[in-house]
């Protein structure tokens, strides 16, 4: 799958590549170039596409099939297509950190 990308990163100005991180369990940000990690915060996150119907899905949090639009505590970022109501959490879309920066 492509990478998602969150905010430039401070280190190299480099993209940061978003991942499940290093301990496993939760998201970060790692800059494309040294792979050093940032905490991924929600306005970092990147804008999707519904891959049906080819619309900006918004994002928010998700938990169990479950979407908000608003921050609920301890669920993860996650999106929904307001046209077709496909939901998707962010985790499901990047790949392990381990598998994105082999060498690191
Ligand atoms: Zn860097
Ligand atoms: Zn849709």
């Amino acid at each position: 799958m492509p990478d998602l990308y969150g905010s430039t990163s401070t280190c190299c100005k480099a993209r940061n590549v978003i991942v499940l991180s290093k301990s496993g369990g939760y998201l970060s940000q790692n800059c494309e170039a040294c792979g050093r990690k940032c905490d991924l915060s929600f306005e970092d996150i990147p804008n999707l596409t519904c891959p049906t119907c080819v619309v900006p899905i918004r994002p928010g949090y998700s938990k169990n099939g479950v979407f908000s639009a608003t921050y609920v505590r301890a669920w993860n970022y996650g999106y929904c297509c307001s046209v077709c109501g496909y939901l998707v959490e962010l985790a499901a879309l990047v790949p392990p950190y381990a598998e994105r920066f082999p060498d690191k």
